[in-house]
């Protein structure tokens, strides 16, 4: 059990910890966004890829019409042909009559064939939307999941610096102004550090050796003994404790 003669000293040490837990906490929220963004960015990419499955589809059934509408113009020319068979008076006439049906035949059958690649084509970006419908779906549900657990975890953060702030309001209130105001200046410009403990005699914040004479000093744990180098107040604790 460590004892701490100096109070204020000790209450500097209390107020630090719970500075560091603030600190832990701000940069755990300051992440969530992050993480959400992320997700949002994954969800978005599931959408985006749903939205071409769906322009590919729309694209080949204008194709298909477009088509169908061929085939339709084809047929009507083959019957308008056939219907002149009748009126045809030599074998001359005849020949070129059938020429011209097989013609517009052969071109009836190009037509069916590309309908037909299509309409196969049509099925497998039928299957592929499926996909990505199914994608999509899963996409939303782990993101609603996820923002609903960030959600928990901010309230839960917000709480606990809720008590934290209080906590070191306390802890302020017992402190020295004097001794509070440098403490909230380190605190500012040492990033979030201004009291540490040594540790194998050396400034647990920026490391350096404590001469050995102000290392027993500072063993006492007794009074404010700044660090030479970082100027962050220093204290002893038993080593493991
Ligand atoms: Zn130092």
């Amino acid at each position: 059990m460590e004892f701490i003669p100096d109070e204020q000293l000790k209450l500097l040490i209390q107020i630090q910890e719970t500075d560091s837990q603030i600190i832990e906490i701000v940069e755990k929220q300051k992440g969530l966004p992050d993480i959400l963004a992320s997700l949002r960015a994954s969800l978005d990419k599931a959408q985006s890829g749903l939205a071409e499955a769906i322009q590919d589809c729309d694209n080949d059934t204008k194709e298909r019409r477009r088509l169908e509408g061929l085939l339709q113009d084809v047929e009507d020319k083959i019957k308008k042909l056939k219907g002149r068979i009748p009126e045809i008076k030599t074998n001359k006439e005849y020949q070129a009559l059938l020429k011209e049906i097989a013609a517009v035949e052969q071109e009836k059958s190009d037509i069916e064939e590309k309908i037909i690649i299509l309409l196969e084509k049509i099925d497998s970006l039928k299957s592929i939307r499926i996909d990505k419908e199914h994608a999509v779906k899963e996409e939303e549900k782990s993101f609603l999941e996820e923002k609903g657990k960030i959600e928990v975890d901010f309230n839960q953060l917000s709480e606990r610096l809720k008590v934290l702030e209080s906590q070191k309001a306390a802890i302020g209130s017992q402190i020295d102004p004097k001794l509070l105001s440098e403490y909230n200046r380190l605190i500012s410009s040492r990033k979030g550090l201004a009291v540490v403990s040594v540790q194998n005699e050396h400034c647990r914040g920026c490391h350096i050796r404590i001469p050995p004479q102000i290392f027993t000093e500072i063993r006492k744990n007794d009074r404010i003994i700044h660090c030479l180098s970082c100027q962050r107040v220093l204290y002893w604790k038993p080593e493991g404790g």
